[in-house]
């Protein structure tokens, strides 16, 4: 290994994201019984989540994904959001379920929530990997979760620092 390369310090296992996600698409395919869904992937970040996630849902299910750049100073997040890619079909009268990354602060959810719930869907719900209470700026409902960390910027499992980590089957701290 590269010795100036920075090390990773596992925080969550393959292992407990593995179980943990069978856990979550059990409450899903209970919850949503009889429905069909939409599962909407916040790209980049969710996009290992949501492969993960889909295959652990029993129920029929459109797969969209939505491009969104949070403006920040790489770390932390303002809330300006612009959209990069949008949704390729309308989620008028659908169920949707939100798959995100992480929830920090609050700020890109919360924006993305009114942009989708103006488009008329029949509901809107949140399923994150994680979230980091302590940095709750826009309190939201989160419906479905996977994890919460302290207060500290993770990588791994689709999540990156500067683009790099996002292939990583664990979640971890860059030391
Ligand atoms: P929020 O608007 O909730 O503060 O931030 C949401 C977005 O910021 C996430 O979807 C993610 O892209 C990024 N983010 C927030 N915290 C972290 C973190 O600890 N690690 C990484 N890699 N991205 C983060």
């Amino acid at each position: 290994m590269d010795p100036n390369e920075p090390r990773i310090r596992t925080l969550i296992t393959e292992g407990q994201i593995t179980a943990r996600i069978r856990e979550l698409g059990a409450e899903i395919t209970r919850d949503y019984t009889g429905r069909h869904l939409v599962l909407l992937c916040v790209l980049k970040g969710s996009f290992m989540f949501t492969a993960d996630l889909a295959r652990a849902i029993s129920l029929p299910m459109r797969i969209e994904f939505l491009g969104l750049r949070s403006y920040g100073d790489g770390t932390r997040s303002t809330g300006v959001v612009q959209i990069t890619q949008d949704l390729t079909q309308p989620i008028a009268g659908e169920d949707v379920i939100v798959v995100e990354d992480i929830v920090d602060t609050g700020l890109t959810l919360n924006y993305l929530l009114d942009l989708l719930r103006a488009r008329g869907p029949r509901s809107v719900r949140v399923c994150t990997l994680l979230h980091k209470p302590a940095r709750t700026k826009q309190p939201i409902r989160i419906d479905y979760l996977g994890f919460t960390v302290e207060d500290q910027f993770v990588v791994g499992y689709g999540l990156d620092c500067g683009q790099r980590y996002r292939n990583l089957g664990y979640v971890g701290v860059v030391e």
